[in-house]
């Protein structure tokens, strides 16, 4: 602990934000950075609770409390060391991850938890100014040859720890550029496309081959692939967009959330856009889908120019605190209010899309809709949705973005090819802790085998799977697992 008094001395703070009103004119990052005394003082609020359940609230086990104290030492070196020991990105999840240990922060119970996320951003960018982050490949190699499939964050976690542990490592990528939904998906206001391609060239030195406009079961046989390699792990994310089928669907102006997002990532990075131009400028928009990524549609619509912007959620509002069904230290299902949202948007909760209306020529005009209500089990589960009645109504659009969630993976192609096993939800089967697949030497990680998740998730995966592919190589492994991390405690 850096300073016993620090969470009595200093309240939670957190770095400014370019107001919405400037942001809103580019897709640049718009948290500054705190000067460095209040970077000190954040980190002073870490009080050394004796049992830190921020560990065990964040999926990669970081050791929160002990870089909080490097921090506070100002010990660059050894807060590096400490959060890349359990988290190979911590640029993406100190930017864009919703900080599960911050829900579980001691500190949190009677006063605003510590600002971990912040810190681990400010702790990365520091490493990266002093020239800390270093390829880490050891010169004696394995002679065993690793295919990732997919570039996404849970794939670029595996290579990363598959060349720590002297494998060779190719990471197959469908798409032209590496890096999954941190490359086209995620907007660039949230996470500017220079951070992801820093660690590209990080991963290449270190020996990591990254081959694009290789889609496995379409350009690259999946069988092939399995037969050249000594392991490979499946890493595709699950893609296939959750649909609203009713009618007018076949209307133009609607459209799914990630085919909007992904071509604005393009034109950001000045990449051609090779389909029809889907824009929201001077369109009244519906973001249906309260989520993430619904959120998303409604900053890069205001970004763009659009007219009206509205978001549709099915569920009932959430509640602005915890309520006694999500007690600390568990992940709250509370009222989030993202930067988008403070961007402008009317958010609507509790209301159903019945019909998409069209005019004379096939373009979107409205959409019919109702208010419905919730019934809800003893824990506040939505279990039975009623219409409310006489609420059907006309919505005028001419845009919506459809941010319903993911189904599952893609089937046809790589999966059917090797034919790997499907769970109930139809992602890749491989229990939690096992990654391995039906198919002999196939692995799987991140939201292929988990279903649509985080990126904190799938970079927890990758390292977990890596580790499994290295046991499976190797006999053991050397590489750290979740459990391993205090380690530290010996090393420090
Ligand atoms: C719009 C949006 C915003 C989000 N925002 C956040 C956020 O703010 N914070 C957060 O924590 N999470 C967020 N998420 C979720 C997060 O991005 C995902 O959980 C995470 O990226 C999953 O990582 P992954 O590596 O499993 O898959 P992905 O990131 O989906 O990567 C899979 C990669 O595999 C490639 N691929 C698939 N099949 C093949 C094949 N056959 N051959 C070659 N390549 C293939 C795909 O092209 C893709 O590049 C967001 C998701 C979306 C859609
Ligand atoms: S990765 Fe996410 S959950 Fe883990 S310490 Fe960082 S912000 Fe918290």
């Amino acid at each position: 602990m850096g300073k016993p008094t620090g969470f009595q001395e200093f309240n939670r703070e957190l770095p400014s934000k370019v107001p919405a009103a400037e942001r809103v004119k580019n897709y640049k990052e718009f948290v500054n950075l705190y000067t460095d005394e209040k970077l000190n003082q954040q980190s002073a609020r870490c009080m050394n609770c004796g049992i830190p359940f921020c560990h065990s609230g964040c999926p990669l086990g970081n050791i929160i409390p002990e870089f909080n104290d490097a921090v506070y030492r100002k010990n660059w070196e050894e807060a590096y060391h400490i959060l890349s020991s359990t988290n190979n990105f911590p640029e993406f999840t100190g930017r864009i991850c919703p900080a599960p240990c911050e829900s579980a922060c001691v500190l949190g119970i009677n006063k605003p938890p510590v600002a971990i996320e912040e810190i681990e951003k400010h702790i990365i960018e520091i490493a990266y100014q002093k020239n800390l982050v270093k390829p880490a490949a050891p010169l004696v190699k394995t002679g065993k040859k690793v295919a990732v499939v997919g570039s996404g964050p849970a794939g670029l976690a595996a290579a990363a720890q598959l060349i720590k542990a002297g494998h060779a490592v190719t990471v197959y990528e469908r798409d032209d550029k590496p890096g999954g939904l941190l490359r086209y998906g995620i907007p660039d206001f949230k996470l500017e496309k220079w951070v992801v391609e820093r660690r590209i060239a990080v991963m290449e030195k270190d020996g990591v081959v990254f081959k694009c406009n290789s889609e496995v079961g379409v350009n690259v046989s999946a069988e092939e692939l399995v037969r050249g390699n000594d392991a490979v792990v499946l890493a595709g994310g699950s893609t296939i967009p959750r649909n609203l089928s009713i009618p007018g669907r076949e209307l133009k102006g609607i459209h799914f959330a990630m085919d909007f997002l992904k071509q604005q990532n393009k034109r950001v990075s000045s990449i051609d856009v090779d389909a029809e131009d889907i824009l929201a400028t001077g369109k009244d928009v519906v973001v249906i889908g309260g989520g993430d990524t619904g959120s998303d549609c409604v900053g890069t619509s205001n970004r763009q120019g659009a007219k009206s912007i509205k978001q549709f959620e099915v569920m009932f509002q959430p509640p602005e605190q915890r309520t006694k069904h999500m007690p600390w230290p568990t992940y709250p299902m509370i009222l989030k209010t993202t930067s988008s949202h403070e961007e402008g948007v009317e958010r609507f909760w509790g209301i159903d899309t019945k019909e998409f209306l069209g005019d004379e020529n096939g373009n979107l005009r409205a959409l019919k809709v109702v208010d419905v209500t919730w019934e809800q089990d003893v824990m506040g589960r939505p279990i039975k949705l009623n219409v409310v009645e006489g609420s059907e109504r006309e919505i005028p659009c001419q845009r919506v973005f459809l941010a319903m969630g993911f189904v599952h993976p893609q089937h046809v192609g790589m999966i059917k090819q090797l034919g790997v096993e499907l769970d109930e939800r139809k992602n890749v089967k491989a229990k939690e802790g096992v990654y391995r697949t039906n198919v002999s030497k196939v692995f799987t990680a991140g939201d292929m085998r988990r279903g649509q998740s985080l990126v904190v998730w799938a970079i927890s995966e990758g390292r977990e799977t890596a580790r499994k592919v290295d046991e499976f190589l190797m006999g053991h492994s050397v590489l750290e697992s979740k459990d391993s991390v205090n380690q530290f405690e010996q090393v420090f």
